[in-house]
């Protein structure tokens, strides 16, 4: 017996409708067919199915700790924010750190939060948060006596400490190894906790149509918290892990990447789980001025940005993963970042012997024009993040007089790149922004702001069809995480990982795709039904 679904669209794959589809035994058993006596027969009443969502680029594990404390999301002022965490900290006298995220850091001139003012909220325990960016940390003045900073502490190799003139830290600090002063000292959190972070991310991506994601920022214990969860039979969805690699510890960590990597594999084929992927950061965000440019920033000539990885240090642990059978997964905001990312990929390419590598570039906002041809010609992936590309009020007041408008309207370049022949896919970056696919889908193709600005479009020649992103949210990013042959499409053999909505996304104004809602969503044939 099986389920049998017509009445609606029936969307399998970019340019293809079938009428109808029978699904059975968690498998697509047929297209184009009739049902059989005993089918569970789902009248899709107008609606639209499709292949469910990939999520090629998310941390679904920091979305589900931030559920977890202060809930400072999208609040617009410092003193929301203060009231948030004086509130949580009330809630929680056991809690010995109060850790959360994620803070608007647009709504401080230039970015900088100060320890006295989290003092005010919490004086006495320490405070950390994130900034939504996940490349800032604004932490109290008992975090930084805990962590021992001072004037006298030297800002590490790729971070910074924000300060005062007199050299004394202010409380905000930037990239990871900075926020390693700080985070070394939080107590570890149990796994349970992140089991449960796991487990509630899951439902939220099940609710958005979403069936399978990458972890695209897995440091020690995280795998741990996902093999826990996949034991407990807690993963909903299918997952795939990418260990962070850093300067200054992938060697000495690659051995533990590797048995983490066979204990993923050691679950079986059922876990939902695997650990394929290397991630690396190139740079940091156009937003903070530290995504590495080829020209200076013009709010500050002296800085171009951060390049985290000296060439020769990232080629070295690029060369050692990929040999190793792992899919590179770079981080490049800036151009110069791009850049760095691409020439990686080419000698990787001529060094290491061939394989289906399929490397993957994650944002690629900005692109030096000679570099645009070459994402096609090394078969290098671009994961855009969607939801992005609008003139929001970071690209237009945080991002615009920082590198000026003519490269912040180069930003997003998703048609050029699709005529070139690159492979694209995308990702959501939850909790950095919403994991949510329909939130999304229709701004790469009015690239407007919900109240439909510019009238033309952000870089309107850029506008793709909202067809070609649905295919990139999943046959794209099926592809690039090597599911091609069990999702993303819908074809018999494949999984029955669907996505039932309320409406046809390609026939109403790109505008109202967010009014569309999910009623269903399928995982290997298991129904999740929202409304
Ligand atoms: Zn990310």
């Amino acid at each position: 017996m099986g389920t049998y679904f017509s009445g609606g669209s029936i969307w399998s794959r970019y340019g293809e409708r079938v009428s109808s589809l029978r699904i059975s035994d968690g498998l697509i058993a047929g297209l184009n067919c009739e049902a059989i006596a005993g089918d569970e027969i789902v009248d899709l009443d107008g609606g639209f199915l499709a292949p469910a969502f990939i999520d090629g680029h998310a941390h679904p594990l920091f979305a589900g700790r931030e559920s977890q404390g202060p809930l400072v999301n999208g609040l617009q002022s410092v003193e929301e924010i203060l009231a948030e965490v004086n509130r949580f900290a009330e809630a929680n006298p056991q809690a010995k750190w109060i850790v959360g995220g994620a803070y608007e850091a647009a709504i401080v001139a230039g970015g900088d939060f100060l320890a006295s003012w989290l003092d005010e909220a919490v004086p006495n325990r320490p405070v950390l948060l994130h900034a939504v960016d996940h490349h800032t940390i604004w932490v109290n003045s008992r975090a930084l006596e805990i962590a021992g900073i001072t004037s006298a502490t030297e800002d590490p190799d790729g971070g910074t400490i924000a300060r005062n003139p007199d050299g004394s830290p202010r409380g905000t600090l930037r990239e990871p190894s900075a926020f390693s002063l700080i985070t070394s000292h939080i107590p570890a959190r149990t796994i349970d906790d992140d089991v449960q972070a796991i487990a509630w991310s899951g439902k939220r991506y099940l609710e958005s149509g979403v069936a399978a994601a990458s972890d695209c920022w897995v440091e020690p214990g995280m795998t741990e918290a996902y093999i826990a969860a996949s034991r407990s039979g807690l993963l909903e969805i299918d997952y795939d892990l990418a260990f962070l690699a850093q300067p200054d510890s992938w060697r000495e960590r690659t051995g533990y990447f590797a048995e983490k990597r066979r204990d993923v594999e050691s679950l079986g084929a059922n876990s939902r789980l695997t650990a394929k992927t290397i991630k690396f950061i190139c740079d940091g965000a156009l937003s903070s001025g530290t995504a590495a440019l080829l020209e200076p920033y013009l709010d500050d000539p002296a800085s171009s940005g951060l390049l985290i990885w000296r060439d020769e240090e990232i080629l070295g642990a690029a060369l050692h993963f990929d040999k190793q059978g792992y899919q590179l997964h770079i981080h490049a905001i800036g151009d110069a970042a791009v850049k760095q990312a691409l020439n990686t990929v080419e000698q990787v390419i001529t060094l290491n012997p061939m394989w289906d590598r399929r490397p993957v570039i994650v944002h690629a906002q900005l692109i030096d024009q000679a570099d645009l041809p070459r994402f096609a010609a090394l078969g290098v992936i671009v994961n855009f993040q969607p939801l992005w590309m609008y003139l929001d009020p970071m690209n237009k007041e945080l991002i615009a007089p920082r590198i000026g408008e003519k490269r912040n309207n180069r930003q997003y370049q998703i048609a050029t790149l699709v005529k070139s022949g690159a492979k694209i896919s995308y990702g959501s970056d939850w909790p950095i922004t919403t994991q949510i696919p329909l939130a999304a889908l229709g701004v790469p193709t009015h690239r407007q702001s919900p109240d439909r600005l510019p009238p033309d479009g952000w870089s309107g020649h850029e506008s793709i069809s909202v067809e070609e992103s649905l295919s990139f949210y999943t046959a794209g990013a099926a592809h690039q995480t090597f599911r091609e042959g069990s999702s993303g499409t819908l074809k018999v053999g494949l999984e029955a990982d669907l996505v039932h909505l309320s409406a046809d996304p390609l026939t109403c104004d790109p505008h109202e795709i967010t009014q569309i809602r999910v009623l269903s969503t399928y995982k290997a044939g298991k129904r999740h039904q929202f409304s």
